[in-house]
């Protein structure tokens, strides 16, 4: 087995004194992997794919991204976060930017890209989420399954090697929801390591190699997507399934 491109080993992660948000995590994601994890509102699972990217910090065991150990060190962080793309529920994109600025901003700041290089490279993602004729415009121009598509580019901008997303289509209208999905789908078949947040149980049935349940701050249950719908291990996650399905 190739060394995972993920590996929590016992995290735990308290928010203030006596909150203990994250308990024993434990989790293992090869390059390439597809995981949706799903869990009631308020279960963590927000918290630990923002550790993956270290937007959170965690006070016991072990985390590391792509052979970078995430601790107290602020290099780690750094070039951990050149390599971890984020989509959030609502879009974070720039207001005052044009969707090609969006793009743009962080190769050139960050990467120390030259324009010319980062419009090209912008287009190209742009193209890959079929949205390049939108490039001129600005994010409140454009449709919440646009502009969550312009999110999704952005990241990719980056050249990331593992693509974290919270929750992507639950701001959209339904008739958007298919738009995003479609470009996610995408993704996951050219080979992109991704953690998904979502209760979109069709995604997860058509591409996930696994799905994690969550509960109270636990990884409950880690289950290829048939079984996990069909033959769910815990009382938690049928009492979570029979709610959303
Ligand atoms: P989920 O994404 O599963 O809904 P979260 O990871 O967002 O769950 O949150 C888990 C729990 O931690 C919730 O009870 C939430 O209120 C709490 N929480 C989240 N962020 C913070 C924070 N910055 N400070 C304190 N508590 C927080
Ligand atoms: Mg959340």
């Amino acid at each position: 087995m190739p060394d995972p491109i993920i590996s929590f080993e016992k995290v735990n992660k308290w928010y203030g004194n006596d909150f203990h948000v994250l308990r024993d995590i434990d989790l293992s994601v090869a390059q390439g992997e597809r995981i949706v994890i799903c869990g009631p509102s308020g279960s963590g699972k927000s918290t630990l794919i923002r550790c993956v990217n270290a937007l959170e910090e965690y006070q016991e065991g072990r985390l590391v991204v792509d052979g970078i150990e995430l601790g107290d060190d602020v290099k780690a962080i750094d070039q951990v976060r050149r390599k971890v793309g984020m989509v959030f529920q609502q879009f974070n994109l720039f207001p005052h930017l044009t969707v090609m600025e969006n793009l743009t901003l962080s190769p050139m700041w960050v990467g120390k890209l030259p324009k010319k290089q980062a419009e090209e490279k912008a287009m190209q993602q742009l193209e890959r989420v079929r949205i390049a004729e939108q490039a001129a415009k600005y994010p409140l121009q454009l449709s919440g399954g646009q502009q969550q598509r312009v999110a999704i580019a952005r990241a990719l901008c980056l050249t990331p090697r593992i693509m974290l997303f919270d929750e992507p289509t639950s701001a959209l209208d339904p008739e958007m929801i298919k738009e995003v999905l479609d470009v996610m789908i995408e993704l996951a078949e050219q080979g992109m390591t991704m953690l998904c947040v979502t209760h979109e149980m069709g995604f997860a049935k058509a591409v996930a190699d696994s799905v994690i349940f969550m509960d109270q701050g636990q990884i409950v249950e880690r289950n290829k997507p048939h079984d996990f719908f069909n033959n769910p291990q815990s009382e938690r996650s049928r009492d979570f399934l029979s709610k959303i399905l």
